[in-house]
C-alpha cells in the first residue's frame, strides 16, 4: 500500500535514553523502538512512512531528540503492510 508523508524527522539517536514515551504519543503510530542500541546502550526510535509532522514526538522527549520538518508537497512511499 502508498501511505503518504506530510512530514519527516532528524532523530538525533546518540541523545536518546530509550524511554519510549515518543512510541504512544504518534498519532499515526509510525515511529518504533529499533532493533539495536545507540552508542549508550539504548534503542531508539525510528519513522516509517506516514509522519505528519505534528511535532507530539518532538514536544514529549524530554531529550530533544527529534527536529520536525514539514514537506510543502506530501511525499508518497510504497509500505510493506505486513511490517506497517
Ligand atoms: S511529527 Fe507527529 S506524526 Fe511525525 S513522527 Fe512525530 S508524532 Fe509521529
Ligand atoms: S521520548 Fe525521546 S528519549 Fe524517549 S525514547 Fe523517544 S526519542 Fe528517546
Amino acid at each position: 500500500m502508498r501511505r503518504e508523508s506530510r512530514g519527516t524527522l532528524v532523530i538525533d539517536v546518540e541523545r536518546c535514553k530509550g524511554c519510549e514515551l515518543c512510541i504512544p504519543a504518534c498519532p499515526p503510530k509510525v515511529l518504533s523502538m529499533s532493533t539495536i542500541s545507540n552508542h549508550h546502550g539504548y534503542l531508539y526510535p525510528e519513522l516509517s512512512p506516514g509522519c505528519t509532522g505534528c511535532t507530539a514526538c518532538q514536544q514529549v522527549c524530554p531529550d530533544y531528540v527529534f527536529e520536525v520538518y514539514r514537506y510543502q508537497t506530501p511525499v508518497m512511499a510504497v509500505v510493506d503492510t505486513e511490517a506497517a
